[in-house]
């Protein structure tokens, strides 16, 4: 029994039974007794909070640990992964084991370090971006300066060639044409390497029959095949579609320089080139092209690296056979942006066999056949024709050129004076040189066809960029050619542009 009830019993036992009546003494003992009530409550309530305290703390403590031991583990496993990402990470620099603001000093270091190396590499890749342009730029600049006197060369070999020469001066005249070619493939080689390189390279979409593609082409090769004693032969399979759409010109490029390279590294043996259909459908077919010589083939070792610009099985090759190396990787670049790949099936000593295969899109109606040209229709019946071109040289010998075809022709050393000119002369065609002083010939161009509309221009140009086209066509030129430019060409574009009745003498 709690002690204030004891004593308040003992205090009512023993006091006589009128001072219990007291107002004070009763009020003594209530005050008593209260405070005893208090203290026992008081007692049982700091009884009741010591026990929940120390059950609360141990939980506490126990959830703390567990905290503690989570994060020590990930403090560890982010550790780990600093060393993996970064093998130099050293203990140095995460001194004190498991601590989070020294892990988080060091990603904050290595950030930095990473920011920084963003930057260089931003900064080299611009300057990379700037220094492969001033290439680009070196190489077209460069092409055209060659280009102009190539031309001369060219050209003036092909009429030399022409004017009965000497027997002893027909063999010097051979060297310097083919090495005037040569030059100029090689030219062509750099650029498109570059074009290429540089992603510029767009193909054409156009149809075009695939037989006289590759009749013309094998006639092209059969004088150099004969030199070399190789048998060379085609084969086009029967179901192959005639009309193809597609860039008959990169298509060319690729099989003649599979061709060139067959026949120049095979002697008494054979070379074939071969189309076979794969796949038809209503649209579309797949051919294999391959070309398969009987020559020297190729070390496997070597193999992969022929397809790499610059590269040549062996220095020997170079020294035996000359080339640049830039032929197999200009095509095999040329096809992968046709959808295509060059593949190499070969052994050394016993020949080798380049194939791919193209998807093309294919026209079934029987196309009017292309009128070809014999050497003998070389005549333009007498047509007046407006030379307008500054340089002396390629005054020499388009002149000489043209005549030979049967021309009249004037020349006009600038685009102002070829304005001049047409205006008071009726001309069959007038053909434009581009860099001229006084006046240009796209100026020129442009200030004839606000009076003349019908008489064609054709544009003389050393550049060959892409955009020259559109620019050509915008001045209101209907064609163009390249200098060097093959002379057949430019009676083929002269022929196709000059008014029908000028043909008097051909159906
Ligand atoms: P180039 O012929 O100007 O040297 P290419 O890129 O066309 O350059 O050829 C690279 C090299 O591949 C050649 O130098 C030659 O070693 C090898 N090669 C190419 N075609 C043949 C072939 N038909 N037979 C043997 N070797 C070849």
């Amino acid at each position: 029994m709690p002690y204030h009830k004891l004593l308040e019993r003992q205090i009512k036992k023993n006091l006589p039974e009128g001072l219990l009546a007291d107002e004070h003494l009763s009020r003594f003992i209530q005050v008593i007794s209260d405070s005893y009530k208090a203290f026992e409550r008081d007692k049982a309530l700091s009884e009741h909070a010591f026990q929940v305290s120390e059950t609360d703390y141990l939980d506490i403590y126990n959830r703390l640990k567990s905290e503690i031991n989570i994060r020590n583990q990930s403090i560890q496993k982010l550790k780990d992964a600093i060393r993996g990402m970064d093998s130099e990470a050293k203990v140095e620099i995460l001194p004190s084991e498991n601590n989070l603001l020294d892990v988080i000093n060091y990603l904050n270091i290595q950030i930095s370090k990473r920011r920084e190396a963003e930057f260089a590499l931003i900064v080299s890749k611009e300057e990379a971006e700037k220094a492969n342009q001033a290439k680009t730029e070196f190489l077209s600049v460069m092409s055209h300066e060659i280009r102009t006197p190539l031309n001369a060369v060219i050209g003036l070999g092909h009429l030399l060639a022409r004017q009965n020469p000497r027997p002893d001066q027909v063999n010097n005249l051979q060297v310097l044409r083919t090495s005037a070619d040569n030059l100029l493939a090689l030219i062509n080689d750099i650029l498109d390497f570059n074009k290429i390189d540089a992603g510029k390279l767009e193909l054409d979409n156009s149809l075009f029959d695939l037989n006289i593609l590759i009749k013309d082409l094998i006639g092209g090769f059969s004088i150099k095949a004969q030199e070399m004693a190789n048998d060379l032969s085609f084969h086009i399979d029967s179901t192959i579609p005639e009309q193809i759409y597609g860039d008959a010109h990169r298509i060319t490029q690729v099989l003649n320089n599979l061709l060139s390279n067959a026949i120049k590294f095979t002697s008494n043996g054979k070379v074939r080139l071969s189309l076979l259909l794969e796949k038809i459908s209503e649209t579309h077919c797949s051919i294999l092209f391959s070309v398969s010589d009987t020559g020297i083939g190729i070390q496997k070792e070597n193999v992969e690296n022929i397809f790499n610009p610059f590269s040549q099985a062996s220095s020997s090759i170079t020294r035996e056979f000359g080339g640049t190396g830039l032929g197999l990787a200009i095509s095999s670049d040329l096809l992968k942006l046709m959808k295509g790949e060059l593949k190499l099936d070969t052994e050394l000593g016993r020949g080798s066999n380049f194939y791919f295969t193209l998807n093309l899109a294919y026209f079934d109606q029987p196309k009017e056949s292309i009128t070809v040209l014999e050497s003998e229709a070389e005549d333009l019946f007498n047509a007046k024709i407006l030379l307008v071109e500054d340089t002396p040289f390629n005054i020499l010998f388009t002149k000489q050129l043209l005549e030979g075809w049967n021309t009249e022709v004037d020349v006009a050393e600038n685009g102002a004076i070829a304005v001049e000119m047409v205006q008071t002369k009726n001309y069959a065609i007038v053909i434009m040189d581009l860099h001229m002083p006084v006046m240009d010939g796209y100026s020129s161009a442009r200030k004839i066809r606000e009076f003349n509309k019908e008489t064609p221009i054709i544009a003389l140009t050393a550049s060959a960029t892409l955009e020259i086209e559109g620019k050509i066509h915008d001045a209101g030129m209907q064609d163009y050619i390249t200098k060097p430019f093959n002379p057949d060409n430019l009676f083929l574009k002269i022929r196709n542009l000059i008014p029908k009745e000028t043909y008097s003498g051909i159906q």
